[in-house]
């Protein structure tokens, strides 16, 4: 049971990537470290509804 999340930056709030996740591996809010082009680095990326 897959569904789709998307991940937000969280220095600037934009919306960066699309992503799908496992509910039950994953029943809280995901977070991944990741480029974002708005920052130009490496920022943490949070699940967004
Ligand atoms: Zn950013």
């Amino acid at each position: 049971m897959r569904v789709k999340v998307t991940l937000a930056c969280q220095e600037c709030k934009q919306r960066n990537y699309n992503t799908t996740k496992n509910k039950k591996n994953d029943p809280d809010r995901i977070e991944f470290s990741k480029y974002c082009k708005f920052c130009k680095k490496q920022t943490l990326h949070k699940e967004t509804k």
